[in-house]
């Protein structure tokens, strides 16, 4: 005891071991601290997302020392929601959250790095982006936007929506208004649905005022949290649009590059520390959100299950939009033959492990 408070020799000279903070003050002191601005895409009521785009603002702070502080921005506070990927590219943000394939429009490539209909789930897509090509194609995806993407947390697979009336039939599908982003949404027009996107925190009103016939979002808690439940009857699932749904983390480039080394790693630490929590938070609250609406909403909603030849119609179209869609850019051509030769590989392994006892817990 004596001695471990007394002595530790550095250097042959005795000092306390107290002290040894003090002999690296002057370096701290030394260092540049900055300031930064997040904007989302959320609205606060979305608890999970915005909360994660606070968590990661909060992780840097501490691991920094207080060195690089991040402001987080709601929807809407500093920048509209879908405003954020051109004001951080512009450098009028130097970060942002939100999810990519809310960008087609810039780059078809974009939509593989959120989720894919029929495509990967959370735990493949993530093995896609750390382990393959996946992060990889996203950087070079974003480099002509002077942007640094890292995923953020996934929602895991999701509710196929919300609908006015039921879907009994493909046929069902045409004519009706539904806000969707991404792949899905456009596997949604090739089924003669009017497709619209809405920002999460406009939805509700939409659907309430009959602007649209349906919308899908995330799950029960977050579908809850934007009162969906209380604008239409039909609540189906799965997700076959949505089976994985990462989010994003982006840097301005040229702010990115400018931070001191350890800085840029506590940043992608960061991102990489948000997955797990992000994704057991939605878990947990996704099933005590089903049980609600199970038991408290009992009578005035309906969950249900797409009948399986609406999935199976739905992917031959899927499978088809997907392929076009890589067609028109080169660089969504590379992401498209990536990520579907590795999920190839990964279903493989997949029906082994995870299918198997999956079935078998379940019998
Ligand atoms: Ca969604």
């Amino acid at each position: 005891m004596e001695r471990r408070r007394f002595i530790v020799k550095a250097g042959g000279v005795l000092v306390a071991a107290g002290a040894t903070a003090a002999v690296d003050a002057p370096n701290v002191i030394a260092q540049a601290k900055y300031q930064w601005r997040m904007a989302t895409s959320w609205t606060p009521a979305l608890d999970i997302l915005q909360g994660m785009a606070q968590r990661f603002a909060k992780q840097v702070d501490e691991m920094s020392g207080g060195r690089l502080k991040i402001q987080v921005y709601a929807a809407g506070e500093l920048i509209p929601a879908f405003g954020v990927f051109d004001a951080c590219s512009q450098g009028t943000l130097e970060t942002y959250n939100s999810a990519s394939y809310y960008w087609a429009g810039k780059e078809p490539a974009v939509q593989w790095f959120t989720t894919v209909p029929f495509g990967m789930d959370a735990q493949a897509q993530m093995a896609w982006y750390y382990e393959s090509d996946g992060l990889k194609l996203w950087e070079e995806t974003y480099a002509p936007f002077g942007l640094v993407p890292r995923p953020s947390g996934a929602t895991g697979i999701q509710m196929g929506g919300w609908f006015r009336k039921k879907i009994n039939s493909v046929a069902d599908l045409k004519g009706l208004k539904f806000r969707i982003p991404g792949l899905g949404g456009k596997v949604y027009a090739r089924a003669g649905t009017t497709v619209v996107l809405t920002p999460g925190g406009e939805i509700y009103t939409a659907l309430e005022r009959g602007v649209i016939d349906g919308s899908e979002w995330v799950g029960p808690h977050d579908d809850m949290k934007l009162g969906l439940h209380n604008a239409a009857k039909y609540y189906y699932y799965p997700g076959w649009h949505e089976p994985a749904t990462y989010g994003e983390f982006v840097f301005n480039k040229k702010a990115y590059d400018s931070l001191p080394i350890d800085l840029r790693h506590i940043l992608d630490y960061s991102t990489r520390a948000i997955h797990p929590a992000f994704l057991a938070e939605y878990d947990t609250k996704n099933a005590v959100g089903l049980q609600k609406l199970k038991t408290e909403y009992k009578g005035k909603i309906e969950i249900l299950q797409f009948p399986a030849a609406v999935i199976k119609e739905l992917r031959k179209l899927a499978q088809d939009v997907v392929k076009e869609e890589s067609e028109k850019s080169p660089i969504a051509k590379k992401v498209y033959a990536s990520f579907t030769k590795f999920q190839a590989q990964m279903s493989e392994w997949a029906v082994l492990a995870e299918d198997a006892y999956q079935r078998l817990i379940r019998a």
